[in-house]
């Protein structure tokens, strides 16, 4: 699976009655080797088309890793806090690296929830990669 691939399985277009359109964030996308990401299309994000419904996005939103990511560091909105910033019109290819350099996407099934600050970990993991507890939810 690649990214627009992702992208496109969470698609969900919602029309209001006033006939305003919102696109639903996607899940945030969770590695195998931990890295966690958030990448957003829509016609308020970064992206490019910048539409809520295309099939294939050139280039995509990136937030709040929970790493710094080398790859990602060029499109930094705050290079200085890299966790806690978002990266602009980051090319689909790029994502697609990182991704697989990171070991490729955890699928749902395979994630368990901290039961205290809520990350959700790779099921193999004894701890909690972010708080270090032994106790999930799931
Ligand atoms: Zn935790």
């Amino acid at each position: 699976m690649n990214i627009n691939q992702y992208l496109e399985k969470h698609k969900n277009i919602t029309v209001t009655k006033s006939g305003y359109e919102y696109r639903d964030n996607a899940p945030h996308i969770l590695c195998a080797d931990g890295f966690k990401m958030s990448v957003q299309v829509s016609n308020g994000h970064y992206c490019s088309p910048r539409i809520n419904d295309a099939g294939y996005y050139d280039a995509v939103e990136v937030g709040y890793p929970n790493e710094r990511e080398e790859l990602l560091m060029e499109y930094a909105e705050e290079e200085l806090h890299p966790t806690e910033t978002v990266y602009g019109h980051v090319p689909a290819r790029v994502v697609d690296a990182v991704i697989k350099k990171h070991g490729g996407f955890v699928s749902d099934g395979d994630v368990k929830t901290c039961k205290f600050c809520k990350t959700e970990n790779i099921k193999t993991v004894s701890h909690c990669v972010s708080c270090g507890a032994v106790e999930f939810i799931r």
